[in-house]
């Protein structure tokens, strides 16, 4: 198995881990029911499969489990609409959060008081209705006209009173945490996606939150850009660290996988990836967060420069590869 390699499932020994993540898709069934009971991993005497040096190629998340990046990050997938999640950002010592593309508030605003955090900002990747559309009803709902609403520089987003540029950082409102903006255009013109670090020495270094750029196995539809624009805006995201924790707008995974196995039939990775998921979403469970480094791994539109580069390849280029790719898949 290669270095960094991990499949989800395929067990054969534990040793040490970072700890503190929800591995649903990284250990033994004994550890699974030891979480499905609540605990988190820091009180499970069993750890995730690989070395602290691999990073896995998912971890997904139970229905209503917070993902811990050490003791002072944790970031919550709420599920919400038909297939797209929104998340809460929360700062664990303070008891407040930031809302990423609440676009059904109600939802978002009801997870946030039931655990006890305070919403005090929001965080919107770009402006399609599904991920901006609920801006106005959430400052009603906090009756807060002034609440935070961070969006990126020439994007339009309802109610936004923080702009950022790439590569800027911003610390959340009545937060210890800092957000950095990558500017990822394509899906949409000023589509952005969002960086959390974890401020804390132990857990990944970062949580990433790219909306409709990327997804688990797959990338949003080029609606306002080009196979270019894609290409340039997950060159962006390549570059983050490997065991940067990746949370996406929407719930694709199966059908990404899908086609990720059509265009690369030999490669195991995506085969394992593929029953996982299944295996996540037959339970209810969310295939959310993956990681950067599994990303690299089976995700087809994060390969294009691999696949172009292969001997007798059908493509001359990334960017000819990202094109075709696209076109694949919207046919797919
Ligand atoms: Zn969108």
């Amino acid at each position: 198995m290669a270095p960094g390699a991990f499949i989800p499932g395929a067990i054969r020994s534990f040793t040490c881990h970072r700890q503190i993540l929800p591995c649903a898709a990284a250990c033994t069934v004994r550890h699974k029911r030891i979480l499905r009971r609540g605990a988190d991993v820091r009180r499970c005497s069993l750890r995730m499969h690989g070395s602290s040096r691999e990073t896995p190629l998912a971890l997904g998340t139970r229905a209503g489990q917070e993902v811990l990046l050490g003791d002072r990050l944790a970031v919550l997938p709420v599920p919400i609409l038909s297939d797209n999640y929104s998340y809460l950002v929360i700062d664990r010592a303070r008891k407040t959060a930031a809302a990423v593309d609440p676009a059904e508030p109600q939802v978002v605003v009801r997870e946030a008081n039931a655990r006890g955090y305070r919403i005090t900002s929001v965080i919107t990747t770009h402006h399609h209705w599904d991920h901006a559309g609920g801006n106005a009803e959430i400052r009603q709902l906090l009756g807060k006209q002034d609440l935070e609403i961070i969006g990126g520089v020439g994007e339009d987003i309802p109610f936004a009173n923080v702009y950022m540029k790439d590569g800027d950082e911003h610390k959340l409102k009545d937060s210890s945490l800092s957000i950095r903006a990558i500017l990822t255009p394509c899906h949409t013109r000023g589509h952005v996606s969002f960086t959390v670090a974890n401020p804390s020495s132990s857990g990944p270094g970062a949580a990433l939150f790219c909306g409709d750029t990327l997804f688990i196995g797959g990338c949003g539809r080029f609606f306002e850009g080009s196979a270019k624009d894609m290409v340039a805006s997950l060159a962006k995201l390549r570059k983050l660290p490997a065991d940067t924790l990746v949370f996406c707008g929407h719930e694709y995974t199966i059908s990404n996988l899908k086609f990720a196995a059509h265009v690369e039939a030999e490669n195991e990775k995506v085969h394992s990836m593929l029953e996982w998921a299944k295996e996540q979403v037959a339970r209810g469970d969310f295939t959310v967060p993956s990681t950067m480094g599994g990303e690299l791994q089976y995700n087809p539109f994060m390969r294009c420069q691999e696949l172009a580069g292969r001997h007798g390849s059908q493509w001359q280029s990334e960017e000819e590869a990202m094109a075709s790719l696209r076109e694949m898949k919207n046919r797919f």
